[in-house]
């Protein structure tokens, strides 16, 4: 038995198995479709039911909003497909993007960031050209043999070679590998680029950019897209570490603010005053600026909890729910 999708992006209807989520038959289809976390916490991939009945999986209250939820939007990675349904995709601009591709690289360069972050800078054989992707967009990286996991290009789309930040959590595998044992010219795959919370190029108003720690990848890729064509709008950019030891390139940040007079940097410091700092989480700080984020535009990247505590904030605080982009760091091992 099986069933099908009819999806308003694709010609043909998807085929779909009992019990595959709409993203999961999406994805095998091929289809671009935009996700991140594939367990209901980050709401990238919310698309609207038409038609047809779907089982929902458990997933985060952030996730869709009360009245996405009136307006029968599901999220494709929790929607299980139990009968032929119809879904039509929310966000057009990100369904067009892609193609996903798989390439194989070299390490190029190794630099410590920080006591715990390090930036690796690849080539890769493109026999197609470099790896298209929009400014945010993450792409699974693979190390060595079965140690492969999701980093956000810190480089902008323009530029050739994939950079990468990638933070050594403690006793995880991937980002250990990275610690320890990577070594210029080390062979890897890439690929990509997926991930919805890319820099929207239509929009001309005013962006919030929030970042937690190596959440600054795809930040600050965004960031430096975005300056040559902001035309003027105000751009805010929260930058939230632990302590002093933590805060990296402040002097790429500060150049940027510096070439453009409407970018505002606040770095603040969550468990220890630091002399010219913000003090407190990025929650806390964000919130006591006390700004109407009606017409912003909003993009965040980093832990969970931050995502998850900055995102009810600042919707809060004026900013509209379709205008909230996140990409949440959670681990998959
Ligand atoms: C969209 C996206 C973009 C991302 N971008 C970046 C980025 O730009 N930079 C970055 O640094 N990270 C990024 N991440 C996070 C990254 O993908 C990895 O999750 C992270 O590097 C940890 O991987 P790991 O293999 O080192 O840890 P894992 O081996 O996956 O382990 C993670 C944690 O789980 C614990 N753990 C593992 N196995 C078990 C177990 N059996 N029982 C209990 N605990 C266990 C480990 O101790 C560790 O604390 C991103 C994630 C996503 C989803």
């Amino acid at each position: 038995m099986e069933y099908h999708i009819d999806f308003s992006e694709t010609r043909e209807p998807v085929t779909a198995q009992p019990g595959d989520t709409v993203l999961e038959a999406l994805l095998r289809a091929g289809v671009p479709f935009p996700h991140s976390c594939q367990v209901g916490n980050c709401g990238t991939c919310k698309c609207e039911l038409i038609e047809g009945e779907i089982f929902e999986l458990p997933y985060s209250e952030h996730a869709l909003s009360e009245d996405e939820k009136a307006k029968k939007h599901v999220l494709a990675c929790r929607a299980q497909v139990w009968g032929d349904v119809k879904v039509r995709a929310i966000d057009i601009e990100g369904i067009s993007l892609g193609p996903i591709r798989s390439l194989r690289g070299r390490v190029i360069s190794l630099t410590q960031l920080t006591h715990d972050i390090r930036e690796v800078r690849l080539s890769l054989e493109a026999e197609g050209g470099a790896l298209a992707f929009a400014a945010g967009q993450y792409a699974q990286v693979e190390f060595a043999p079965g140690i492969s996991r999701h980093y956000s290009m810190a480089n902008t789309p323009d530029e050739i070679d994939p950079v990468f930040h990638v933070r050594h959590v403690p006793g995880g595998r991937a980002s250990a590998f990275v610690a320890e044992k990577l070594k210029v010219g080390h062979g890897v795959r890439v690929t990509g680029p997926y991930g919805s919370s890319y820099l929207r190029q239509h929009h001309a108003g005013p962006v919030l950019l929030v970042a937690g720690g190596s959440g600054l990848a795809p930040i600050e890729s965004i960031l430096r897209t975005l300056i040559p064509r902001a035309n003027g709008a105000a751009i805010l950019l929260y930058f939230g570490v632990r302590s002093e030891k933590d805060v990296y390139h402040e002097t790429i940040l500060r150049a940027l603010a510096a070439s453009y007079d409407k970018l505002r940097l606040n770095i603040a410091l969550s468990e220890q005053p630091g002399r010219g700092r913000r003090n407190g989480l990025l929650h806390e700080v964000i919130a006591a600026d006390r700004i109407d984020f009606c017409g912003y535009m909003a993009y965040l990247a980093g832990p969970p909890a931050m995502v998850d505590a900055v995102s009810g904030i600042v919707v809060q605080m004026g900013l509209e729910h379709r205008n909230l982009h996140a990409d949440a760091f959670y681990n998959q091992p």
